[in-house]
């Protein structure tokens, strides 16, 4: 106990911006708590708006700052502006909270701040770090692969040849192979120009030291290797944040355990897990195909049905009609699920995702194939890599229909092939392990980061 506070105090505070979204909130909190048990303090400067939840955190220090952003619930469509807004009204709230707390450590002789952390995606600190004179790091918590593809879209649209037939072409897009051009994070969300603008925003030059990247060499070393290539400073790919970090919630929304108990109950590999994150929505009609399939798949199923993620107040009449009947016990469904512990748990032998990047690397990490449907952006991207290049997934193509599904869960559940997957997504989990353990590429990197920040 001492010697941690011995340690504690020879180490800096580091200042870390999450971008709130639950996405990035817990990345940014997992890489925390990394750097916390290797003695910095932790500070986090968040918005208001989607506060992370300080007693889930009580070693760190969470100051809030006023975004004069309305608490609403924000889908896909609105996250790019969104995203614009927050960098427009959070700069100068921001700069003037992080000068009163660099005034107050030279005052009362506190540890220094050695640096500040932050979410690609709150570029505005870029300027702030400047002016308060402290160094500055980007969290990226996309995957490697995803930078390299927003690349490529700035170079199809500098040739003139991102048009609206990108969204349906199966062309290759050149140099990222096995992407196609309609994989590319060209997104539903927002018109090509706020796209564009965002993708600018993100990669401008900066005066930011280093990158963290929430990802690995076991998964992403060619696109790893490229990117280093590009940068002019140094990348670090200390991933799967999770399973390096101790571990603890970081939830904006009540985890529902009862899927716990009923996961008890169900046989070893057998339960398909259904989840498509913090901000993908369906219509009633998708939700429909989803249900009828997983009902007609007689394959047991645990389904978060986020609060606002169906597109129509009255979808819970649709699941009352017959399919509560022909899914008796077989199935569970909740608001919000424990998904680590979920994807950790035996019985579960499927994920069927919109291959966010968390949840991607959550699954991996479990040694859990997928069924993905990528319903935006970088999770096309994701889907791609998890069915054509780890080989660990099979991507739902088209628009949700319940045969479609039905064949799909059967493949992955039953068959030889979903057997297949399932062995080479265990060992991409033993791979991820030896990577993140004493002398693994990920833990060299944590390293060689912590070192840069001492030496600041
Ligand atoms: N998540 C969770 N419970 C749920 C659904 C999701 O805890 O019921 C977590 C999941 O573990 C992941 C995050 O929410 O860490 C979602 O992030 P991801 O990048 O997968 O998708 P996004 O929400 O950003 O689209």
């Amino acid at each position: 106990m001492e010697m941690e506070k011995e340690h504690r105090s020879s180490h800096p505070r580091l200042v870390l911006v999450p971008l709130p979204f639950q996405g990035h909130i817990n990345p940014m909190l997992q890489l925390g708590s990394i750097l916390h048990s290797k003695g910095f303090s932790i500070t986090v400067l968040h918005t208001a708006f989607n506060s992370p939840i300080p007693s889930n955190y009580p070693e760190f220090v969470f100051v809030s700052i006023p975004d004069n952003l309305s608490e609403q619930l924000i889908s896909a469509d609105d996250l790019l502006p969104f995203i614009s807004l927050l960098n427009l009204n959070c700069g100068v709230l921001f700069q003037e909270c992080l000068a009163k707390m660099v005034q107050k450590q030279e005052v009362e002789n506190e540890p220094s701040i050695a640096c500040i952390i932050y979410d690609e995606c709150m570029y505005f600190c870029d300027a702030v770090a400047k002016y308060v004179k402290l160094p500055s790091i980007v969290l990226r918590t996309t995957s490697a692969s995803t930078y390299l593809s927003r690349n490529a879209i700035l170079q199809l649209k500098a040739e003139g040849v991102l048009t609206s037939q990108v969204s349906t072409s199966q062309d290759l897009v050149p140099g990222l192979h096995p992407l196609r051009l309609k994989d590319l994070p060209v997104s539903k969300i927002g018109t090509p120009e706020i796209f564009l603008q965002f993708i600018t925003n993100i990669y401008k030059k900066r005066t930011s030291s280093a990158i963290i990247w929430n990802t690995n060499d076991v998964l992403e070393q060619p696109s790893l290797r490229e990117i280093q290539k590009q940068c002019q400073v140094g990348i670090f790919p200390v991933g799967p944040l999770h399973e390096v970090a101790p571990a603890s919630s970081s939830s904006l929304i009540k985890e529902d355990n009862s899927c716990i108990t009923w996961l008890e109950k169900q046989k070893q590999n057998t339960v398909l897990y259904v989840s498509l994150g913090s901000l993908a929505s369906v219509d009633k009609k998708e939700l429909g195909e989803m249900a009828w399939g997983l009902a007609n798949s007689k394959q047991p199923f645990l389904w978060v049905i986020r609060p606002g993620s169906v597109d129509d107040q009255e979808w819970k009449k649709l699941l009352t009609e017959g399919f509560v009947e022909a899914v008796g016990e077989n199935g569970c469904i909740v608001k919000w699920a424990p998904q680590k512990e979920v994807l950790a748990h035996g019985a579960v032998g499927g994920f069927w995702t919109h291959c966010g990047w968390n949840s991607t690397l959550e699954s991996i990490s479990e040694g859990v194939p997928m069924i993905c449907k990528p319903c935006f952006g970088d999770q096309r991207v994701n889907a791609r890599h998890a069915s054509q290049v780890w080989r660990i997934g099979i991507q739902l193509e088209n628009m949700c229909e319940r045969g479609e599904v039905e064949r799909a869960i059967k493949r992955l559940m039953v068959d030889k092939e979903g057997k297949e997957m399932r062995q080479r997504a265990k060992n991409l989990k033993e791979r991820i392990q030896l990577d993140i353990r004493e002398g693994g590429s990920s833990y060299n990197s944590l390293n060689e980061l912590i070192e840069l920040i001492m030496s600041f």
